[in-house]
């Protein structure tokens, strides 16, 4: 079912939903064996990928605290100033992209 989910960093298939890790390089979203993940967060990319995932359970919790800071900037900040909202708007597209992009594909 759906396309396969091939690691950014061993280029082999991701198979078990439990062990695919995805995290935002860039502007793109890129998935990982969860120990491939901590096998890149060691190398060069530690600058660049953010220090946690965004599936899981750390994912789905800054996913709703994006969510409840937005709420918060767009009902607090006056007029123009609520654009500062899409910076936790962004971070929610990301979690979603993930899901969309590389986990439902993945039967676990
Ligand atoms: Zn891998």
């Amino acid at each position: 079912m759906g396309k396969p989910v091939i690691c950014e960093h061993c280029l082999t298939e991701i198979t078990d939903k439990r062990d695919l890790v995805t995290a935002s390089f860039f502007i793109f979203i890129v998935p990982y064996h969860a120990y491939c993940y901590s096998q890149g967060l060691k190398g060069v990319k530690t600058f660049i990928l953010n220090n946690y995932p965004l599936n899981g359970v750390s994912g789905n919790f800054s996913a709703m605290t994006s969510f409840i800071a937005m709420l918060i900037l767009l009902i607090m900040l006056p007029g123009t100033a609520k654009y500062f909202a899409i910076v936790p708007a962004i971070l929610i597209v990301g979690r979603l992209l993930s899901y969309i992009l590389y986990e439902r594909h993945l039967a676990h």
